[in-house]
């Protein structure tokens, strides 16, 4: 029986496994830390977002450039599939108000422990504490086990799903991009995406508000406004609203500048509506109070106000306008180490139709480490899990099996 050393058990590595093994072939995965797919489980902590409801015309231009190599792999295995193995895995799906799909438990611990499962009973091999290091002189990928020296692995292919390098407490960190690069295969630089804006917020501030959440607000950077979620960090904003504008904002704060981003805290009522229910009288109510009962706005939302302006404007028109376009001032976006994702990675040039590496036949690649990038929404799991799947039939097609 052909065996495939898979290294990395990340959803892209766990995927490929999952094909390659229902196709008859025997698997071993190698996974360097002590237990499988930390950054999905991790993943799973805000609401584990699978895929995404919208029509693929709208689905497929999400990854900008990328979206040249990965439609032909999304179409093979689009979110429809996404859905229906999440349902296969016992995890009933549902579509949020905003099209994105989580599986109804929202946390990825049900969904991976029913993943493995059945990857156990397929008979694939798990190596925890393995790390892959390269390859030998006759081309065979060599693992070191917890720090021994490295030795070849017997196997007639091997599919390279180490991921990104965002997180890297969590396993991947890309330190294959060396390795790869040693055999000729063109990187693309590797930078955060999907990340945090830095903030210098008070101490008062940040003592009292991080770690709360903003509920349904907009954010405006140049032109381009994101409406979602977001949570207060000591160390700045983070979430949903402010992802997507954080490449451009990183763009403009490199090497030292700044940028001015615009707060909406009420998105979905006009200025008129809110500076009308600001006549209305205080009464006895503390300002904060008063601010919650007619306009319902949470209290980060209210220290938000008081942290950009001390004393709170008394015409209801100004405090409207402050409402609707607080000004922050960022100072940067948070690094690889907190980033949700990486763009940037193994370029698909050097790469051929069944995503196995020109300069080494026999090795495919998978995953975050492939050079796309997309917005949260689910498609960073989507693209993971078509070219897991992808990558696995490139294996089937070269060994003919
Ligand atoms: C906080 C957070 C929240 C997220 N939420 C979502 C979400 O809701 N929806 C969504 O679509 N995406 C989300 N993502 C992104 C998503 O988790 C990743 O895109 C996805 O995990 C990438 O899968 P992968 O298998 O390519 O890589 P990874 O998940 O990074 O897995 C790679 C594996 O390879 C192992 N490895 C690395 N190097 C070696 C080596 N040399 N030898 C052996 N093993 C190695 C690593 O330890 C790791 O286990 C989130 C990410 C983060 C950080």
């Amino acid at each position: 029986m052909k065996h495939v050393a898979i290294i990395g058990a990340g959803p892209a590595g766990l995927a490929a496994a999952e094909t390659l093994s229902t196709h008859g072939l025997r698997v071993t995965i190698f996974e360097r830390m002590p237990s499988p797919a930390r950054k999905f489980l991790m993943a799973g902590r805000g609401g584990l977002n699978l895929t995404h409801s919208e029509a693929l015309e709208n689905f497929l231009p999400r990854y900008g450039e990328s979206a040249a190599h990965l439609t032909r792999l999304i179409e093979a295995y689009p979110p429809a599939d996404v859905v229906a193995w999440a349902e296969g895995l016992g995890q009933e799906t549902f579509a949020g108000s905003s099209g994105r799909i989580f599986p109804k438990a929202m946390k990825a611990s049900p969904l991976l422990r029913a993943w493995m499962r059945r990857l156990d009973a397929h008979g694939v091999e798990i190596k925890l504490r393995h790390t892959w290091t390269g390859w030998s002189e006759d081309g065979a990928p060599l693992v070191s086990n917890d720090g021994t020296p490295p030795a070849p692995i017997p196997c007639d292919a091997t599919v390279l799903a180490l991921g990104g390098a965002s997180w890297p407490r969590l396993g991947s960190d890309g330190a294959w991009r060396e390795t790869l690069a040693k055999s000729g295969i063109t990187i693309t630089p590797l930078v955060a995406s999907n990340c945090g804006l830095l903030i210098a917020w008070s101490d008062h501030f940040k003592s009292r508000y991080a770690g709360e959440p903003l509920k349904r607000l907009a954010v405006t950077f140049e032109g381009d406004t994101q409406r979602g979620e977001a949570v207060i960090t000591r160390h700045g904003i983070e979430g949903g609203a402010v992802y997507a504008l954080s490449s451009t904002i990183s763009a403009r704060t490199h090497g030292g500048g700044w940028a001015n981003i615009v707060l909406d805290l009420k998105p979905d009522e006009p200025h008129d509506v809110i500076a009308n229910r600001l006549r209305r009288p205080r009464g006895k109510d503390s300002v904060a109070n008063w601010l919650r009962k007619c306009l319902k706005l949470s209290p980060a939302a209210i220290g938000l106000l008081r942290e950009a302006s001390r004393d709170l404007p008394a015409d209801p028109d100004d405090l409207a306008r402050l409402i609707k376009a607080l000004p922050l001032i960022v100072k940067g976006t948070s690094g690889l180490d907190r980033a949700i994702s990486t763009a940037g990675g193994v370029a698909f040039e050097s790469l051929d139709e069944n995503l196995m590496l020109r300069a080494r036949p026999g090795t495919f690649v998978a995953g975050e480490m492939l050079d796309w990038d997309a917005p949260t929404g689910g498609y960073l799991l989507q693209a993971t899990l078509s070219t897991g799947t992808a990558a696995a039939n490139g294996v089937i097609r070269w060994l003919n099996v």
